[in-house]
């Protein structure tokens, strides 16, 4: 079958989240499987497309309302990430550093899509399922199906997948004509909650809507920003498919940014090898145990609580733990964990950025990870610390619920039910008890080592 994931992100292309990981990993399994796999993102300026060559295959100009943009299409030359990928270049919406944040991402994401399905609609073949991804690519199904110029297309397949819920690029009826021309009979499916939701559109008029855990799916329908009873209406072609992780990038027995590779039976040797050079960086006490957070300083990870629960267990326990950050995302969240750097200087650091050599570090060298995330669609990190024997910490929430079980119920973490400061205390003390009992720690260590959370279990479910 020929294949097109469309998305916003593809690791190592362009990343911001998990988003990347999956649309950078999940072809590359499919193509394994015997598909033909294409990949298609913005032309962002970021230092893979700088660095890669590219081939263009395809030129012409995207109509969005009265503009009239130049678009070109690059295909990468050596297929070298295990699939085909392809960018849209629009220089005057994507020629810039960062994938989101700006005041036109309304205008760059329709433009994408609509340049996109041109593309498409000019090659020879017509792709057998089109899969999009978020709310970036939302309103591909709909033009698909309604707007005239696209009816070659209105038989093929489309999967929506939902990699989060949260965001759903909301626009106003005042944007309508950047739309290419369709029956205006059915404007009400472009409509949830008095203006055009991307994410919705997707939701109506994809074929099939998939999220990234079987439990995201279930909390969907009671909690998502206002959809909760579209989610409802759709059930029968919804599917949640636990994401898988892609273990030739995230492998500590072959990872090169490690100072010590290793696997299941040297696990003590390699992790504590990896945390001294951690400890040495970041001036913290390799004899203690680690407990570190990665990821966007956001509301919906819980990390607005990390700074009173790193406050807290930190004067508890100040010479027995250390306590690392790596984020970056909101200021104030930022600051106030900044704040907490003089008070406890070798027990407690932060890197407040985005540094992928360094998450690969942090995930061999801690000894526990902390997600005491409010809201997690699946959540990457968990599986990535498990796979380097790392012990999560996490909220019962999303994919953190299917994926984590709490040691004393035989799993391979330490869960706890609420996103606040006393819970995250709470685990953090059942953390210490565990470190203490080396037996236990290694065996729990071991064990979860050994889940199989690779995309080749998993990636036939999307496309059965
Ligand atoms: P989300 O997509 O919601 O951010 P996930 O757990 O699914 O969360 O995936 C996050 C991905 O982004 C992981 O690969 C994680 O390691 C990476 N990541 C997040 N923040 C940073 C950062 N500051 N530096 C390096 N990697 C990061």
């Amino acid at each position: 079958m020929e294949l097109f994931h469309i998305s916003a992100e593809c690791y190592p292309a362009a990343k911001v989240g998990g988003l990347a990981d999956v649309v950078g990993a999940l072809p590359k399994y499919q193509s394994t499987e015997g598909h033909d796999v294409r990949v298609v993102i913005p032309g962002y300026d970021t230092k893979f497309i700088n660095e890669n060559e590219f081939e263009c295959v395809h030129w012409s100009h995207v109509k969005l309302g009265n503009f009239n943009f130049p678009f070109s299409v690059h295909k990468e030359k050596t297929d070298k990430l295990g699939f085909e990928l392809y960018i849209i270049a629009i220089q005057e919406l994507f020629d810039r550093k960062e994938v989101y944040g700006y005041e036109d991402d309304i205008e760059r994401f329709v433009a994408f899509q609509i340049a996109t399905l041109d593309w498409i609609l000019g090659r020879r073949e017509i792709p057998d399922v089109i899969n999009c991804h978020d709310h970036h690519t939302g309103l591909i199904p709909f033009m698909m199906f309604y707007a005239y110029k696209y009816q070659k297309l209105k038989n093929t397949p489309t999967v929506l997948t939902i990699h989060s819920g949260l965001y759903q690029g909301i626009f106003g009826f005042n944007k309508l004509y950047y739309l290419p021309e369709f029956d205006l009979a059915h404007v009400g499916v472009l409509e949830w909650g008095n203006a055009i939701n991307s994410l919705a559109v997707g939701i109506k008029c994809a074929s099939a809507v998939t999220t990234v855990s079987p439990n995201y799916l279930n909390e969907i329908n009671h909690s998502s920003n206002g959809l909760e009873s579209l989610f409802n209406m759709v059930r029968q072609k919804s599917k949640g498919i636990l994401n898988g992780i892609d273990e030739k990038v995230w492998n500590p027995a072959t990872d090169k940014v490690l100072v010590s590779n290793y696997t299941i039976d040297a696990i003590e040797n390699g992790k504590q090898e990896n945390k001294e050079k951690l400890c040495d960086i970041f001036d913290l006490d390799p004899s203690k145990p680690l407990f570190s957070f990665i990821g966007r300083l956001l509301e919906e990870k819980g990390a607005d609580l990390l700074p009173q629960a790193s406050a807290l267990a930190l004067a508890e326990n100040l010479n027995e733990i250390n306590i690392l950050i790596l984020g970056s995302g909101n200021e104030t969240i930022a600051t106030e964990l900044n704040q907490l750097l003089p008070d406890y200087k070798g027990n407690y650091n932060t890197f407040i950025g985005y540094n992928e050599d360094l998450a690969h570090l942090i995930f061999a060298g801690s000894d526990f990870l902390l997600m005491p995330s409010r809201v997690e669609p699946c959540g990457l990190n968990q599986m990535y610390a498990l796979r380097y024997g790392t012990i999560p910490v996490v909220r019962r929430t999303g994919g953190l619920k299917d994926t984590v079980i709490d040691f004393e119920d035989g799993g391979n973490g330490i869960c706890h039910e609420q996103a606040s400061v006393t819970d995250i205390c709470t685990s953090i003390r059942r953390a210490l008890k565990m470190y203490e009992d080396k037996k236990t720690l290694n065996k729990i260590r071991k064990s979860g080592m050994q889940i199989d959370h690779s995309w080749s279990s998993v990636c036939k479910e999307y496309t059965i």
